[in-house]
């Protein structure tokens, strides 16, 4: 059976966007019965914040919490922190000296940062730079076969395959060669109609609102600014409203939703009190079990997936050490 290894970095609050985007398809690949690992990528997380580390420390527990309550199972598949796995960090450095610096110049996520003027200045370190090796190894230790990725995402994983080739031939090893399970990753606008969800603009939604809350946020997302009134035709194509009601209506509601406002037959107002109870439905169960999880559950569900994870990662790490002769 393939393995698949999903991570994610722990760079700030979750929110809903992360549950639509990410957290939604690991649950699927867990109940699909596949082999799964999940981890928290906080070294990946420490390239943009060495400064702030304190945000990845804390995000740790607000991950793991939204992952549980959204129904990932630790007693099913290993979930742990990339740091707790030392073997993580041994392959990374042998894959750092296979791999040519031209290979890692061609990761997208470094070309776009140096063709932005106003990306972090953080980010400007070899870590960042070479993190596409990093992700080699983290695939590579558990001897992961598939990594779900959005098209932005294939060519980080096609440089992982030529790494573990590369290794595979010089050591005539038999590492599985990755490949991408190329998912699509629903992208949620900020309730300000911003193309991204971020705490730090204040135009998310947390995995544990009240639903007093939500309905707030909610009732204060942006419409289309075109309508003129409810007598008025709107368009659903320029609307936030609209984005969330495709991420947590029924498909035959947002049918509806479309066609009524299109012909002036249904307020934004109304619009937005069906949006709110439909992500009522699917938040407020999510919420509740998110908030009771203890930050204690968290450090026991984190310190045993390691333990699961590293049956995997020694037994890798003990084969390669045997191949290098290192
Ligand atoms: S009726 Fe709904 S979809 Fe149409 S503009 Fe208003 S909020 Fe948006």
């Amino acid at each position: 059976m393939d393995t698949i290894l999903t991570g994610m970095r722990p760079t700030g609050a979750l929110h809903v966007g992360h549950y639509v985007g990410v957290i939604r398809n690991m649950v699927a690949l867990q109940k699909s019965g596949a082999e799964c690992y999940f981890f928290l990528a906080d070294w990946h997380a420490y390239n943009a914040l060495i400064d702030n580390v304190d945000v990845i420390t804390k995000s740790r527990y607000e991950y793991v919490k939204g992952w549980i309550a959204a129904g990932l199972d630790p007693k099913i598949s290993p979930i742990y922190r990339q740091s707790d796995i030392p073997e993580v960090l041994m392959l990374n450095q042998i894959f750092q000296c296979l791999t040519p610096p031209g290979w890692a110049d061609r990761s997208p996520s470094w070309k776009d940062f140096i063709n932005n003027p106003n990306a972090s200045r953080l980010l400007d370190n070899v870590g960042f730079f070479a993190y596409p090796i990093l992700q080699a190894a983290d695939i590579a230790i558990v001897k992961g076969k598939r990594v779900p990725v959005g098209a932005d995402q294939v060519a980080h994983i096609e440089l992982a395959r030529e790494i573990v080739r590369k290794f595979n031939r010089q050591y005539k090893a038999n590492l599985p060669e990755p490949e991408a399970l190329l998912t699509t990753f629903p992208k949620l606008p900020g309730t300000d109609g911003g193309t991204k969800m971020s705490s730090s603009i204040g135009n998310v939604i947390s995995l544990n609102e009240t639903e007093k809350s939500l309905q707030k946020k909610v009732n204060k997302m942006k419409t289309d600014d075109q309508r003129g009134g409810v007598e008025q035709p709107g368009n659903p194509d320029n609307c936030t409203v609209y984005d969330f009601h495709k991420a947590f209506s029924p498909s035959n509601e947002v049918s509806l939703i479309n066609e009524s406002c299109r012909a002036a037959g249904l307020s934004c107002g109304e619009c937005k009190m069906k949006l709110g109870g439909n992500m009522k439905d699917i938040l407020m169960p999510i919420a509740e079990r998110f908030n009771q999880i203890s930050d204690s559950d968290v450090n026991d569900i984190l310190s045993d997936g390691a333990r699961k994870a590293k049956v995997r990662t020694h037994a890798t790490w003990e084969e390669i050490k045997s191949l290098t002769k290192f």
